[in-house]
């Protein structure tokens, strides 16, 4: 009950715009200010819960109004509730056997995620992470085309080269797969993105034609619907287009930009044809607020993850059990034990309804915005990198000395050099976070993220003032 308090008390102060957000320390005073040491004795209880209140005393506060930091963020009550009930019952998704009530709810709320992509069949499973599920995908894809490669492995295709291709903007996670896989990451072709960081589809189908000439068998194509840092998408009807001309695997990463899918204002043209894929992520962790960690990986064909993943563990995937076995989704997936994520997101979609998550969506997208025409109409203050396709806004804060000298390469050097600063000041003032990065030939700038359901049009003038109280003099 003493811990109930103590959460309760980090819920008030998350939701409450006159408590800072973090308290800052660098990690050798950090060290100083907590007890870390794993006693040979165990603590008394109360020494345990003082444990507890101090870990959250430095924790930053997520959920936060003013944090506008991450891609997942914001503290879902509901949805935080579910992780607490799914703590308490401690189980594990790997059977029916021991957790009958989940395996059935994720049923139901993967197929309900098929429908809204599109989709009349598949099949789909719960992974720890979006980077887990572009894995997924990835090897589903070469299962398709390869099935024998589950049990020969590379044999199979002798000195034959797989390739796949996605954008220079996508996930890291995707180039991963190929580090991960055997294919070697030059073996995960970057095809050029335009102005926007859309994909550049001629550039796809040339570097295509080009790897085949080499003798390599192009197999899969990352789709990204969002992309991390600008929230861009990719054309998804004309890479499907290519695709189905060279016969290879289409997957979109909608990791980021699939919350979008509930709202009938915004799904189009972003996710326009996004049935016509072969699998696709999708995060609740991100753009819906569903608690850390959430994500979904949907395959168009059902029975696939089943063949590429099974290993039938005979201690526990009998077949002769009490019930009917398709409902051990735990053969499905590279792991044993598995957490379960899914009775926080079924939770929070009874709360919010299907309504109520497309009504969140559309109030991300405002905010958005909004934030965008704050920075047009400040135009010496503040300078907009490009005009947004999702919630990430990419702009630079401009010091009073530099406003009146005109943008150049040599100015955003200078922008370039003074944002890390600036968000240095912000978390050192301990009153928001902003994430910041360089792109490719563009140095640092800020990328604020909306998709707390926590931020109001209030929050978005506060983060431009107080970037211009702190950082004004630099
Ligand atoms: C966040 C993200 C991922 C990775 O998801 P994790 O859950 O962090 O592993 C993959 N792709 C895109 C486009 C993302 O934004």
């Amino acid at each position: 009950m003493k811990l109930v308090e103590i959460l309760l008390d980090f819920i008030k102060d998350t939701n409450d715009r006159k408590c800072k957000l973090l308290e800052f320390h660098h990690p050798e005073h950090m060290l100083t200010l907590l007890d870390l040491d794993l006693p040979d004795t165990g603590l008394p209880l109360q020494t345990l819960i003082n444990d507890c209140a101090t870990t959250l005393k430095y924790q930053v506060k997520t959920g936060h109004p003013r944090f506008f930091n991450q891609l997942s963020c914001g503290l879902d009550i509901v949805s935080m509730a579910g992780e607490w009930l799914t703590a308490t019952a401690n189980t594990n998704m790997f059977t029916y056997e021991i957790a009958p009530v989940f395996i059935l709810m994720e049923s139901v709320v993967l197929n309900k995620m098929r429908q809204i992509i599109g989709w009349k069949h598949g099949d789909s499973i719960l992974a720890p992470g979006g980077s887990i599920s572009n894995l997924y995908a990835f090897l589903a894809a070469r299962h398709h085309m390869f099935p024998g490669y589950k049990e020969k492995g590379q044999a199979m295709l002798g000195s034959s080269q797989l390739v796949m291709f996605t954008s220079d903007q996508c996930h890291y996670s995707v180039k991963s797969c190929a580090a991960v896989c055997g294919l070697g990451t030059d073996h995960c072709v970057e095809v050029p993105s335009d102005e926007h960081g859309r994909m550049i589809v001629s550039e796809l189908e040339r570097l295509i034609l080009e790897r085949k000439a080499r003798g390599h068998i192009p197999f899969f194509v990352n789709c990204t619907s969002g992309t991390t840092v600008l929230g861009a998408f990719d054309p998804i009807n004309e890479i499907a287009d290519v695709c189905q001309k060279y016969k290879l695997w289409l997957h979109i990463d909608a990791a980021w930009g699939g919350g979008l899918l509930f709202s009938r204002k915004y799904r189009h043209p972003r996710l326009t044809g996004i049935d016509r894929a072969d699998s696709v992520t999708w995060n609740p962790h991100k753009l819906m607020g569903t608690l850390l960690q959430c994500s979904t990986i949907h395959f168009k064909q059902d029975g696939l993850l089943i063949s590429c993943n099974q290993m039938s563990a005979e201690y526990l995937f009998m077949q002769d059990k009490l019930y009917d076995v398709q409902y051990d989704t735990g053969d499905k997936v590279i792991q044993c034990g598995r957490h379960n994520d899914i009775f926080k997101l079924w939770l929070q979609w009874r709360a919010k309804g299907t309504v109520g998550f497309e009504e969140h969506m559309d109030h991300l997208m405002e905010l958005a915005e909004y934030l965008v025409e704050r920075i047009e109409n400040q135009k010496d203050m503040f300078h907009l990198l490009l005009k947004p396709e999702m919630v990430n806004v990419s702009f630079w804060y401009i010091p009073k000395r530099l406003r009146t000298m005109p943008h150049s390469t040599a100015k955003e050097a200078e922008l370039g050099r003074i944002t890390p600063i600036l968000k240095g000041r912000m978390m050192e003032a301990g009153t928001m976070m902003v994430g910041y990065q360089p792109q490719d030939r563009t140095p640092n700038f800020f990328r604020s993220i909306f998709s707390s359901a926590a931020v109001t049009k209030t929050d978005v003038d506060f983060m431009l003032n107080e970037m211009d109280r702190l950082g004004h003099d630099l």
